[in-house]
């Protein structure tokens, strides 16, 4: 007997509309997000895009089984603002040593902040600089196949072979003309034309190609990793809503064209700007605070936040939605995991059930503000002791990544020897099965002093057990 599978419904940029996923192959279901360029700390609205689609990966892997579902994110390790960087920071150092090092540190910091966010290590993560035969291959056929042709020391591609360029924008060619610099761009056939290839001077970083010495443009890349990871067609391909024009619409006129395809992804999933004041938080506008800054220093709100606490900050908001970045968000998503991890406790998810609520919200378009509250009402009956309850809230907010942690650890962070708190909670709970209620008293009165309350309740064997808490 097949059990049906749960329906996730996706909204699609390229349809403008909402409809039941489809996987090409249930056994293979390949999801490809655009990742960092490594130059610098990943600001925290980097890492909203990191923990949407890694909310996805795991909704696919919850679906599909986790062996069969495939997420790239690429890094991207060949940029002009990566060599400008590499040339401040090292000046000492040969420009391709001084790349590396940028590249390599930037890279690892960024593996660092997205896992405290809570998000999955991707199936593959390849970078640019590995992948440049790849891309030589692809410029290659599109020139062969007419779409794309060299001038001024670039290979450009040429958007006028494409008669349907601009379906994931909407934007046609017309719109792309007005207000180009035509002057700027005077060896392009058209000003829209944007760049595969372009020739390196002696002291830029290049590699050689039937063009001459040279180094890809960006777009070029992930129609490379994407291709040889997750082949000429895939499920599902991810990112900020400022990368729909012109990387993405890029990507696929790319790709398409190389290939012949009908399409270079099925679904394209876009997510929300996360703002400040009315501003999309960006490097550019210096609006920003890094992962690593909220995570390790007091910069924001004069304190260090936990990464379940910006995790949950994001889900709180549906992924669509911009997100207004403040303090007060930051207090009301830790105020909920405190409910939450209090209700818990220290169980295990073993055994706990998804709560069904949850997993409807998420299979409607990753609804995470309903999925959240589905989990708030949950807490409810968690937090009267019932087990089934308990391990219900603690395994459905794990398939969120929260509540990874235990309660002890996390409500120790104020100066709390856990320990200590945990050795007084044995000795009250001998008191009271020895019915020694008066030394069981004075050990919760004691505790209570020190802001830590005592919650009692039957395990699963009916043994007497105890929660505890710091009153925050
Ligand atoms: P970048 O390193 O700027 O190319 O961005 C990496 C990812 O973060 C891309 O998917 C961007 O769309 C996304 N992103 C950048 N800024 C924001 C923001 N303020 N809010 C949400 N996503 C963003
Ligand atoms: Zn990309």
């Amino acid at each position: 007997m097949t059990t049906a599978k749960p329906q996730l419904s996706l909204y699609n940029t390229l349809t403008r509309s909402k409809a039941p996923f489809t996987p090409m192959d249930e056994v293979d279901v390949r999801l490809y997000a655009c990742g960092p360029t490594v130059y610098d700390f990943a600001h925290i609205g980097n890492g909203r895009a990191a923990i949407v689609f890694d909310l996805l990966f795991r909704m696919l892997r919850h679906i599909y089984g986790a062996e069969n579902v495939t997420y790239v994110r690429n890094i991207t390790d060949v940029d002009d603002k990566i060599n400008a960087r590499a040339l401040r920071d090292h000046p000492d150092l040969p420009l391709n040593e001084a790349i590396r090092k940028v590249t390599e540190t930037t890279a690892a910091q960024y593996q660092k902040d997205v896992a405290a966010l809570g998000c999955l290590e991707p199936t593959i993560q390849p970078r640019a600089t590995e992948n440049i035969a790849e891309m030589q291959k692809l410029i290659a056929s599109l020139i062969q196949r007419g779409h794309a042709y060299e001038a001024g020391g670039e290979v450009l591609f040429d958007v006028q072979s494409m008669p349907d360029y601009g379906q994931l924008s909407g934007r046609n060619l017309e719109d792309n003309l007005a207000g180009a610099r035509v002057a700027v761009d005077a060896h392009k056939k058209n000003p829209a034309d944007f760049v595969l290839w372009k020739l390196s001077s002696d002291d830029e970083p290049g590699w050689d190609s039937p063009w001459g010495r040279g180094r890809p443009g960006w777009h070029i890349e992930c129609s490379a990793m994407s291709e040889r990871y997750l082949g000429e067609t895939f499920d599902i391909h991810g990112g900020g809503l400022d990368l729909i024009f012109p990387h993405h619409e890029n990507e696929i006129a790319q790709s398409r064209c190389a290939h012949g395809s009908h399409a270079m992804a099925n679904v394209w999933v876009h997510n929300g700007f996360l703002m400040v004041e009315g501003q999309k938080m960006s490097k550019s506008l210096g609006n920003f605070f890094t992962i690593h800054q909220l995570l390790e220093t007091e910069d924001f709100g004069g304190r260090k936040w936990p990464g379940e606490v910006l995790r949950l900050a994001m889900l709180m908001t549906h992924y669509r939605e911009p997100i207004d970045f403040t303090v007060k968000r930051l207090d009301e998503a830790e105020a909920l995991l405190n409910g939450w991890y209090r209700a818990v406790g220290d169980v295990s998810a073993e055994g706990g059930l998804f709560c069904a609520d949850m997993v409807d919200a998420l299979n409607d378009d990753l609804n995470t503000p309903a999925a959240v509250r589905a989990l708030h009402e949950l807490r409810v009956e968690a937090a009267k002791g019932s087990m089934p309850a308990m391990r219900s809230l603690k395994a459905s907010a794990a398939l969120l990544g929260l509540l990874t942690d235990t309660a002890t650890r996390w409500f120790s962070g104020e100066g709390i020897e856990t320990d200590a708190v945990q050795s007084r909670i044995s000795a009250r709970l001998d008191a009271l099965n020895a019915k020694d209620f008066a030394k069981a008293d004075a050990i919760r009165n004691e505790l209570a002093e020190q802001g830590i309350a005592l919650m009692d309740y039957k395990d699963e064997a009916g043994q007497r057990q105890t929660k505890w808490e710091v009153k925050r």
